[in-house]
């Protein structure tokens, strides 16, 4: 039998890749043959734990075969999944986001928390199997993704149960959560040598109601100003994604993680949806969004609530 396949999402963040390589142990510590994969490019942050870990990053794929079993984390929406990913089998999934545009064939299993990190919920399973240990290299990798996907705790999305397990990792691990996490955050606004074209790729995610397709992206900065002084290169390059895409709306949140705050770079046909959203006028296709730094929550729901 083929080896099931572990992924997070497309362009995956820190918690796709540290979900998968965590899932992939526990699969294999209950005897399943499984096996840690990408969609993407590993970004800058990613990078800084697996050098810090001295491991290598899963292997790349860009489809799976039909039949393929595959367990997805960090995601659910086949919009953000593998290609074909419609004709995979989907033995489980570990995720936190909303579920949506998702139908399989057959059982599976399906575990959906509303926390801030698939790590988290990761990291409860792994306790909850008393033959299990967790070694210091899963410690760090969930311990690094819980940080990224809560921005070190200052995200809406954060929960208690984020914050218990980051504590009790970091334990684990020996390692003194502020200083790391503020390193590993910074290792991922280091922006200077991307394209616009690439920039507005490292995390972007689709999502789709009825015929209306949109996209929102996002980038981590220390300071907004820095990434806009190539503004109006990277409003060609969503311009352009616009076009071969065939997205009703595009939108790049320039998140600010000192002050917790974004600025929205929004193009495309139908921007009177975001403007209506937060009852903000677009000014040089741009707004400010403040205390704005969750995607998932204080911007792909309010979106989604306003497009029929
Ligand atoms: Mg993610
Ligand atoms: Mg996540
Ligand atoms: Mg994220």
């Amino acid at each position: 039998m083929d080896d099931i396949l572990i992924f997070g999402h497309k362009n995956p963040d820190t918690d796709s890749i540290c979900s998968s390589l965590v899932a992939e142990k526990i699969a294999s510590n209950n005897g399943w043959k499984a096996k840690a994969v990408r969609l993407g490019n590993i970004n800058k942050e990613t990078q800084f734990i697996l050098n810090y870990l001295g491991i290598d990053a899963p292997p790349l794929i860009s489809k799976v075969e039909d039949g393929q079993s595959v367990i997805l984390v960090d995601h659910n929406e086949f919009s953000q999944s593998v290609d074909n990913i419609e004709n995979a089998k989907i033995e489980a999934v570990t995720d936190h986001h909303r579920i949506a545009n998702f139908q399989t064939s057959e059982p599976l299993y399906y575990t959906a928390k509303p926390y801030g990190c698939t790590c988290t919920i990761l990291y409860e399973e792994f306790k909850s199997y008393s033959y299990m240990k967790i070694e210091k290299k899963e410690a760090i990798l969930m311990l690094s993704a819980i940080i990224s996907d809560t921005l070190l705790f200052k995200s809406p999305t954060c929960t208690k149960h984020d914050k218990t397990a980051a504590e009790e990792l970091a334990k684990i691990a020996n390692i003194d959560i502020n200083t790391y996490g503020l390193d590993l955050l910074k290792a991922g606004t280091d922006l200077s040598d991307f394209s616009p074209y690439e920039l507005i790729n490292i995390d972007s995610k689709d999502f789709v109601k009825n015929t209306f397709k949109f996209r929102i992206a996002q980038v981590n900065t220390a300071c907004i100003n820095d990434v806009l002084k190539n503004k109006d290169d990277i409003k060609l390059a969503i311009s352009r994604s616009i076009s071969a895409n065939n997205l009703n709306l595009s939108i790049l949140l320039i998140t600010d993680i000192i002050n917790s705050d974004s600025q929205a770079i929004v193009l495309g046909n139908d921007t009177s949806v975001f403007e209506q959203t937060y009852n903000i006028k677009l000014i040089d296709d741009m707004a400010f969004l403040k205390g704005v730094v969750s995607r998932k929550k204080q911007v792909a729901p309010l979106l989604l609530n306003n497009i029929d």
